[in-house]
């Protein structure tokens, strides 16, 4: 179901005295931290949609809703929930699009996308089997998760309206700029020591927008960097 703009949001029913455990109230005040930010309510409410303690390991449930990237195995990370809301503010991703994410990993962020997607789909795909194994129990219907190289895009899909990538790369991956449609949107870190997030939008030209540094894992693939 697409998210409108009026709804009792999860985080201020939270507030307004429905918090019972302590990780609600982590939630809640996570949840508040991001519109603290300047966080649209419309992601504020997909965040708040998604139960981040169901996608890291069991024995740090307890931190799931501190606003910091937690490990997921395979020297993975699930991001930041700020560093996701970010993302997907500036993705922008509409009722209908079709998305594709490259780096699964646990899952989490394909999960707040398919709340913003509403009735579109996202296609997200990771090159560890078991991450997408474990993603795919815990997503809904609407995500398509995916085992292979995505820095190769998914060409038998495509073309995309909104592309995520978020792992970082040395470059924008050519197959993803070539899938993404005319008027869609891109977002990706670049990098490899000194990283930085960057917004691509496709309308004829390409058009590349900073928006600050960031720290991911990197894009192991063909159009990434090399297997070490
Ligand atoms: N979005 C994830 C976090 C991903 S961390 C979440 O919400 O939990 C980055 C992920 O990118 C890692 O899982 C890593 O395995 C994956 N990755 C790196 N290179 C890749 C490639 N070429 N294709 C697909 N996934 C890749």
């Amino acid at each position: 179901m697409p998210i409108g703009t009026s709804f009792p949001s999860l985080g201020i029913s939270l507030l307004k005295g429905g918090s019972t455990t302590p990780l609600e109230r982590e939630r809640a005040s996570l949840l508040n931290g991001l519109r603290y930010r300047g966080i649209s309510e419309r992601v504020v409410y997909a965040i708040g949609a998604v139960r981040r303690e169901d996608f890291v390991p069991q024995s740090l449930r307890d931190s799931a809703y501190r606003d910091q990237p937690l490990p997921i195995g395979k020297g993975q990370t699930i991001s930041a929930p700020h560093m996701v809301a970010i993302m997907c503010e500036i993705l922008r991703v509409e009722p209908q699009s079709r998305v594709l994410e490259i780096g699964t990993g646990s899952g989490y962020h394909a999960a707040v996308l398919a709340q913003l997607a509403g009735e579109g789909t996202i296609y997200t795909i990771d090159r560890f089997e078991g991450l997408v194994e474990n993603a795919r129990k815990l997503l809904p219907a609407n995500v398509v998760p995916l085992v292979g190289d995505g820095s190769l895009g998914l060409p038998e899909y495509a073309p995309f309206d909104r592309i995520l990538v978020t792992c970082s790369a040395p470059e924008i991956p050519s197959p993803l700029l070539e899938q993404l449609k005319e008027g869609g949107r891109m977002v990706l870190p670049l990098g490899k020591g000194l990283q930085e997030l960057f917004l691509v939008r496709k309308n004829n030209v390409i058009e590349k927008e900073a928006h600050g540094a960031v720290a991911f894992v990197l894009l192991v693939g063909k159009y990434g960097f090399p297997d070490m």
